[in-house]
């Protein structure tokens, strides 16, 4: 249930319905709005009775939420949710382009990146400091010492950085390093680490499972907005079926679909999901077209030697390219 606030209520008044809530044992989370705040009940199985509610000062109606999930949900949150981290709006008029290597792999491999991807006009660089590898023999990841060539990245470029974390021993160490904490595909339903997430102070990129619906992964974000983050970005990379052509299926519907029932932004991840660097332009030029709040792209100065992810990772100049394309589709 949302207890929607009068335009007037005080602070004293939404923390008197606060208290009212948590004294039947569940929680009332605020949710300011532009015009007056409102307040979600969650952890309650079953409805909830609203006259006392109503009674109190303050409170203008109380609207049952009848999906699932709550925090994340229109309903709860009709205005489009836009998360700015400085002067970058995800969410926003503008596509936020997050580009570079699917691992970071030396210093001088990652500031070379991160000039070329800056050049054509990434605005935030990606690149993996802990990799969630499909083999145990694959590369893993420089860990630390790739987050403190990140932090470089960052002071030599001024572009922002979302990196990964893997599970509950690394989060804290990349909540430090990180300006946005992606979780990954594989760690979507990873419940500790979701709940870690929500207490974090960063934005989290929250990527869909290969074989997640939509309703799954508005709960896996639910479970970070239930512990207190309001700064979520949902990421569809794709998911396995039986088209064996690219890696995984980019589901493109998603993108509206998420849209009409949920508050967050949204952003695409073309690479992962096409496998092909061939692909990777035009299934972005789709993203773009459906309504994506941004892109998560691959990028490499020498692809054939990159120690993950080569083949779908684009060359500088097909970035270059791609970033001209989607300029002209913006406009
Ligand atoms: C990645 O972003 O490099 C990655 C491993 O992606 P996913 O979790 O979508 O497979
Ligand atoms: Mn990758």
């Amino acid at each position: 249930m949302l207890v929607v606030m009068k335009n007037d209520a005080t602070e004293v008044q939404v923390q008197a319905v606060i208290r009212e809530i948590e004294s039947w044992g569940y929680r009332g989370i605020p949710i300011p709005g532009a015009q007056r705040t409102a307040v979600c009940i969650v952890d309650n199985t079953g409805p909830v009775e609203d006259s006392r509610l109503l009674s109190l000062d303050g409170v203008k109606e109380a609207i049952r939420v009848t999906k699932p999930y709550k925090l994340v949900s229109r309903e709860t949150h009709p205005q489009s949710t836009i998360i700015a981290i400085g002067d970058i709006k995800i969410g926003g008029e503008e596509p936020v382009i997050m580009a570079g290597p699917c691992a970071v792999e030396s210093e001088e491999q990652a500031l070379t990146i991160a000039h070329l991807v800056k050049q054509y006009g990434a605005q935030i660089f990606r690149g993996g400091a802990f990799k969630p590898r499909t083999s145990p023999y694959s590369f893993q990841g420089l860990g630390e010492e790739g987050l403190k060539i990140l932090k470089k990245v960052r002071s030599e470029t001024g572009l922002l950085i979302v990196t990964e974390a893997t599970d509950h021993t690394n989060i804290e160490i990349v909540e430090q390093y990180g300006d946005i904490i992606q979780i990954g595909a594989r760690n979507m339903q990873n419940y500790s680490l979701l709940r870690r997430a929500g207490r974090a102070s960063k934005p989290i990129l929250l990527k869909r499972g290969f074989a997640a619906t939509i309703g799954e992964l508005l709960m896996s974000a639910e479970y970070i907005m239930s512990e207190g983050s309001t700064q979520v970005i949902l990421c569809e990379r794709g998911i396995r079926t039986f088209a064996d052509n690219t890696r995984s299926t980019l589901d493109l519907s998603a993108i509206p679909s998420i849209k009409e029932v949920s508050h967050l932004p949204v952003v695409v991840d073309p690479s992962h999901a096409a496998g092909r660097r061939e692909y990777v332009i035009p299934l972005s030029k789709g993203a773009i077209a459906v309504g994506a709040d941004g892109l998560l792209v691959e990028v490499h100065h020498d692809p054939s030697h990159a120690l993950s992810d080569g083949m779908q990772s684009l060359y500088p100049e097909q970035f270059e390219k791609l970033m001209r394309e989607i300029e002209s589709l913006r406009r």
